[in-house]
């Protein structure tokens, strides 16, 4: 049932889109979204305006964080600037928001952990570095300034992905559209075990009872196995003492956490927060750098099978990035529509994904410091996806390089303008180019859901996929750049007709 009326106090908003200045113009590339964040931010905090800044990853989060918490050393206490994301331990989170409301707290540098329903009074400035994927999430991030009856300035600092550029040349598109609609899918045995469990802490279930229609015997009865209900008679109530909502997140569909484990103090060794484990392979492995309320720790272990990171605080002047190998294979094809120029579909598919290498990169300047092996198992994700690939006769006018020089670009595009299309945060959709796919031996791009058993986003891509090539032709051709940039394909090509080629390959799927 949808609830569209929002009924909270609000002053009025100041709304400005800050484009940061162009370095390289032949190259379309701006200056870091993070470092004019770090100078507008300090502007604010150094006169006392109380600031939220959200980001849209926790290694950003940190980041941030630490360049903020130096500026400000010298004038307020270190405090009085702090991280909230997940991952933090609840203790430690609820310090947080009570500082915030009390004001002692003067700046929070945040992941959308912070958007939805804690309350922590009323900030006067919200910085966005760089949109939040979604037209919900970036109102959900504004109105953390300003409550009540007071004005609130919300900046948004654009980075230099095609999203953003998008948003920030046309501000019309978040101003005029309703926030984005609601994607979930009741199938999804995982949501629909999830919304069981809630419904039978409220009330019990009786045997022959359905629920939103489905057949759900079977359901209670492994949850009955597994003591989380208990069954009398005909009715099985609830038997669990924790509270089965906190169990779940609005946003994922992923359960097992690793913990976090510090064991800087020997004779102390402490839980200083948790993750979950497909974000674990590529922050948590050995020797990574974690960040945790801008201090530097180091992971000395990740025991996968126990589900536990040992760190140590360290003190470097660099962090880790690690690279993630992908392999996607197609189970079953559900639903296939082929044009004269393109054949587009739509099927259960599985992802393999592992974390093969890391990079160490030095804070401020952001260069290449040095890499490392990651040794960790394989993770599989059964998820569906949409797929567009290219046909037999356009393959021939190609070779392989130039091909997959365009596939890439077109890939990054494709990925964020769909995402903008289905009005879905860019991270749940996960966009794949194969130059040869495993299931018809054709170049391939793949979207897909990053959530067990699909919440529905690649079947709304897999509808509207026309639209999306258009839009994605579009948005390259219009693009100011002379051969591509991060805005549009992405740099790397190594040609400079790469941008030509991709908006070739783009204008053979349009027909
Ligand atoms: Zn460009």
């Amino acid at each position: 049932h949808l609830i569209s009326n929002n009924g909270a106090p609000s002053g009025r908003k100041h709304f400005l889109f800050y484009n940061p200045p162009m370095v390289n113009r032949s190259l379309n590339i701006r200056k870091s979204a993070t470092l004019e964040v770090r100078k507008l931010a300090s502007e604010f905090l150094k006169n006392g305006i109380q600031t939220i800044v959200f980001a849209r990853s926790r290694v950003r989060v940190e980041i941030i964080l630490t360049y903020l918490q130096e500026v400000m050393k010298p004038i307020v206490g270190p405090n009085s600037i702090q991280g909230y994301r997940g991952g933090y331990l609840p203790n430690e989170r609820r310090v947080i928001e009570k500082g915030l409301r009390s004001g002692d707290i003067k700046g929070v540098v945040s992941t959308n952990a912070l958007e939805l329903g804690v309350d922590i009074g009323q900030l006067q400035t919200c910085i966005m570095t760089g949109y939040p994927g979604t037209i919900s999430s970036a109102w959900q991030q504004a109105g953390r300034a300003g409550r009540r009856h007071n004005e609130a300035l919300i900046v948004m600092v654009a980075s230099s992905a095609p999203l953003d550029q998008y948003i920030v040349q046309n501000p019309d598109y978040f101003f005029k559209q309703n926030p984005e609609t609601a994607v979930i899918n009741p199938d999804n045995l995982v949501i629909l075990v999830d919304h069981i469990k809630c419904a039978a802490f409220e009330l019990p279930f009786k045997r022959t009872d359905t629920f939103g229609g489905a057949e759900i015997e079977d359901i209670l009865d492994y949850l009955a196995e597994e003591r989380v209900l208990h069954l009398t008679g005909n009715t099985y109530h609830w038997m669990n003492d924790a509270f089965p909502a906190h169990g779940i997140s609005l946003r994922s569909a992923s359960q097992e956490n690793v913990v976090i484990i510090d064991q800087s103090k020997r004779e102390k060794a402490k839980v200083i927060g948790e993750m979950d484990r497909f974000s674990a392979m590529t922050l948590l492995h050995d020797e990574a750098i974690y960040l945790h309320q801008g201090i530097q720790y180091q992971v000395e272990k990740l025991d996968w099978e126990e589900k536990k990171a040992f760190v140590r605080e360290v003190q470097v002047d660099y962090y880790t990035d690690a690279n993630l190998a992908v392999l996607l294979r197609v189970l079953e094809v559900d639903k296939e529509k082929k044009t004269e120029t393109a054949a587009f579909g739509f099927g259960d598919v599985t992802v393999q994904a592992k974390a093969t290498i890391f990079k160490k990169i030095k804070f401020e300047t952001h260069e290449n410091i040095g890499s490392g092996p990651i040794h960790l198992p394989e993770e599989e994700l059964h998820t569906n996806a949409a797929w567009v690939q290219v046909n037999d006769d356009e393959r021939q006018n190609w070779n392989d390089i130039k091909l997959e020089e365009a596939l890439l670009g077109t890939a990054n595009v494709l990925g964020h303008v769909a995402a903008l299309k289905v009005m879905c945060d860019p991270s749940d959709l996960h966009v794949f180019p194969q130059i040869k796919a495993v299931h018809n031996e054709k170049p391939t791009i793949f979207l897909y859901d990053r959530y067990p058993g699909g919440v529905g986003l690649s079947q709304k891509v897999y509808e509207q996929m026309p639209e999306i090539i258009s839009e994605a032709h579009r948005l390259i051709s219009r693009c100011p750049c002379e051969s591509g940039c991060p805005s549009c394909i992405g740099v790397g090509g190594s040609s400079d007709q790469t941008k030509n080629n991709a908006l070739r390959l783009l204008k053979g799927w349009k027909g």
